[in-house]
C-alpha cells in the first residue's frame, strides 16, 4: 500500500467558468489558471503522483507550455492514473477536501464523486469528496481563492 497527499490553490477570477472535479459549478467567478483551474483535480492528481513516487503535476504539465493552455484537467488526472498504473499501482481509495467560502458545494458532492470515479475508471465508492469553509479566515475565507487537499491510497 502506498499513500500520497496533494494540495493546490487557485486565485478567483470574476466571470470565468468554474469546474471542480470535472463538474461545471454555477458561480459568478471561476479560478485563474493556465489550465481550466480545476483545483480539486490538481490536488488529486498530485496525490496520485506522490503515492507513485513521482514529481508534481507542474513538472509533467508545466504552466508555461502552450500544450497545457486551457487544458481540460481531466486529461491531467487520467495521465497521473496511467503513470501510476505503469508502475503496477491502482487506486484503492481517495479522500478529497475542497476549501471554499463560496459557492456552496454540498449539492455538487455526488456529481464530483461520480465524475472523478469515471475519469479514473474506478467504482464511485473508492472516491470521496468533502467541502468546508475556513470560517471567513485567510484567503479562502476572504473569497480570494479556493484550495483543495487530497489523500490517496494506491494498491500494488
Ligand atoms: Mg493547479
Amino acid at each position: 500500500m502506498r499513500i500520497g497527499h496533494g494540495y493546490d490553490a487557485h486565485r478567483i477570477e470574476p466571470g470565468k467558468k468554474m469546474t471542480l472535479g470535472g463538474v461545471k459549478i454555477s458561480s459568478d467567478f471561476g479560478l485563474k489558471a493556465h489550465s481550466d483551474g480545476d483545483v480539486l483535480i490538481h490536488a488529486l492528481a498530485d496525490a496520485i503522483l506522490g503515492a507513485s513516487g513521482l514529481r508534481d503535476i507542474g513538472f509533467y504539465f508545466p504552466d508555461t507550455s502552450d500544450e497545457t493552455l486551457n487544458m481540460d484537467s481531466s486529461e491531467i488526472l487520467k495521465s497521473a492514473a496511467e503513470m501510476a498504473e505503469k508502475r503496477g499501482l491502482k487506486i484503492s481509495f481517495a479522500d478529497c477536501t475542497v476549501i471554499a467560502q463560496r459557492p456552496k458545494l454540498s449539492s455538487y458532492i455526488d456529481d464530483m464523486r461520480a465524475s472523478l470515479a469515471e475519469i479514473l475508471g474506478v467504482e464511485r465508492d473508492r472516491i470521496n469528496v468533502k467541502a468546508t469553509t475556513e470560517e471567513k479566515m485567510g484567503f479562502t475565507g476572504r473569497c480570494e481563492g479556493i484550495s483543495a487537499h487530497a489523500v490517496v491510497l494506491l494498491e500494488e
